[in-house]
């Protein structure tokens, strides 16, 4: 016997959750069942983070962790749960597998088994914010070589121990050099541990693209957060219906099984909600488990009701569907067909299926570290990049000098454009004049004299050099 925590959620939640338990019960499941409360109600009761001490409690002793969709209130200050459940417990690792079932569920695409692995605690979903000038807001991209390293390598070990032929990884590196950049080359350091699993890269714009146009050309993809959570829908939409994906939360101590849904308010209390994303999320948690006879068995029973053409009405088509059911029947349509085996859908057999294990993160020597001056962010209401420039080159210390100001990025002096539209933050790169390390205090040095001159510096960003390479972007047009 197994416990676990289990949360029934918002919305649908309690109905998908209840029919969920109905069928792992009727397979034999060896589970018990802790249950906690979180979302909505706790959110409204004036708990901001919609989870109690003691559910944390529960969740962190038994480890394993079934969640149904929760809702989050709109404004409030409210932060999202699932977030903070997968970067709290060190759930790194998000799965979402994408496969098509036609013909027996509509879709384009009829070759597609495509798995997703998502980096789930970096990112832009660091949610680090901040407001600094009247015209502009920042959203902090952070992205860690620990965190690179954990999820590419949970990538080539999942395709490894799941038989799966290849990797590809989508990033943005053309443009995001450091961050993207980073993520891209541990992907290609670690590809090359990997002799039998082949590896590709696609910047994930067109690799977007071929993903909607042509998924079957994918195997086992490996992103960064947002592109990740982006395309998992995607997949899973052009699959069927995002109402049928499960996906798993996986860090080195506790693992979370869900939906990859939300909790649908729209249809909450019908009786028309399909249970088998949270279904298939309990079915990865199986084989979490070691249970995996019982999830090939809950499988097969739940691919059985699929070509049996007995639908709920998110995936019901005429010509395609034999009968429209509500969460309940096909729940007891599911129970019904248990041991069998679907004649038309390939079987499913988890038996010989590996887990997925992880060698820890080993942390690299330190690398030398030489400052090379600093971005310092200036709140200016002027229009003319050339008065900016002019007022900082007077600011020199032995070191340092003004050397660049871009305006969003590109450069506007010195030799700026006319044409380039202007916000009122701009960046004013003070590096090194002499080829020199600089020290700390001619940093201060700097901003105590452009204080003194009011000027109204909202932030710095100091640059560096790692090992000898500059470890900083150049400014657009540079
Ligand atoms: P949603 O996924 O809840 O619904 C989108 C559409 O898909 C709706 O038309 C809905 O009826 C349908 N749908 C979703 N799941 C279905 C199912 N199992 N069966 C049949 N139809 C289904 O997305 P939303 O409407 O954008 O979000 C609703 C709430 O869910 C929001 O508060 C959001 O914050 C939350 N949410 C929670 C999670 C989570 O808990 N993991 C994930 C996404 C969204």
């Amino acid at each position: 016997m197994h416990k676990i925590t289990i949360a029934k959620g918002d919305g649908i939640g309690p109905e998908i959750m209840d029919a969920t338990l109905e069928i792992l019960k009727a397979a034999g499941a060896k589970l018990e069942y802790d249950e906690i409360q979180i979302g909505e109600q706790v959110y409204l009761s004036g708990n901001t983070s919609g989870i109690s001490t003691h559910a944390w409690k529960s969740i962190r002793e038994n480890k394993v962790y079934l969640k149904a969709p929760i809702t989050t209130p709109q404004g409030g200050g409210y932060k999202s749960l699932n977030v903070t459940t997968r970067k709290a417990l060190g759930l790194y690792a998000n799965v979402r597998p994408c496969k098509s079932y036609a013909p027996f569920v509509r879709t384009k695409h009829t070759d597609m088994d495509i798995v997703i692995i998502r980096e789930n605690e970096e990112d832009l979903y660091a949610g680090i914010e901040h407001q600094q000038t009247n015209e502009v807001v920042q959203c902090l991209k952070l992205i860690s070589r620990p965190g690179c390293e954990k999820i590419v390598r949970y990538a080539f070990e999942y395709a490894k121990a799941n038989g799966r032929k290849r990797v590809t990884c989508f990033t943005k590196d053309n443009i995001m050099k450091q961050t993207d950049g980073l993520f891209r080359s541990v992907f290609n350091e670690i590809a090359a541990e990997y002799a039998h699993i082949e590896n590709d890269h696609y910047i994930i714009d067109i690799g977007s693209a071929r993903l909607a146009d042509t998924p079957e050309i994918f195997d086992v993809i490996v992103t960064l957060n947002l592109y990740g959570d982006v395309i998992s829908d995607i997949a899973a939409q052009i699959a069927g219906s995002v109402g049928l994906c499960g996906s798993s939360n996986i860090g080195d101590q506790c693992a979370m099984f869900e939906a990859i849904h939300g909790s649908a308010p729209d249809i909450a209390g019908k009786d028309m909600a399909n249970p088998s994303g949270l279904l298939n999320g309990a079915i990865m948690m199986l084989n979490h488990l070691g249970q995996s006879e019982i999830a090939t068995n809950i499988e097969n029973a739940w691919r059985c009701t699929m070509e049996e053409g007995i639908h709920t009405a998110d995936i019901y088509k005429e010509g395609i569907s034999t009968k429209k059911v509500g969460t309940k029947e096909f729940t007891q349509a599911v129970i019904a067909r248990l041991g069998k085996t679907p004649a038309k859908l390939k079987p499913a057999d988890y038996k010989a299926d590996k887990p997925v294990s992880v060698a820890p993160y080993k942390k690299r020597p330190q690398a030398k570290k030489v400052l090379k001056g600093f971005d310092a962010f200036v709140d200016w209401n002027g229009t003319d990049a050339d008065d900016l420039g002019g007022r900082l080159s007077q600011i020199t210390t032995e070191n340092l000098k003004l050397t660049m100001i871009t305006n969003r990025g590109i450069k506007v002096w010195p030799n700026g454009f006319d044409e380039t539209f202007c916000t009122d933050h701009w960046r004013c790169r003070f590096s090194t004049s002499n080829g020199a390390e600089v020290s700390k205090d001619e940093l201060m040095a700097v901003m105590q004299k452009a204080l003194a001159m009011d000027i109204d510096i909202v932030k710095t960003e100091n640059l560096y050099e790692f090992d000898g390479k500059p470890a900083f972007s150049l400014g657009q047009g540079q």
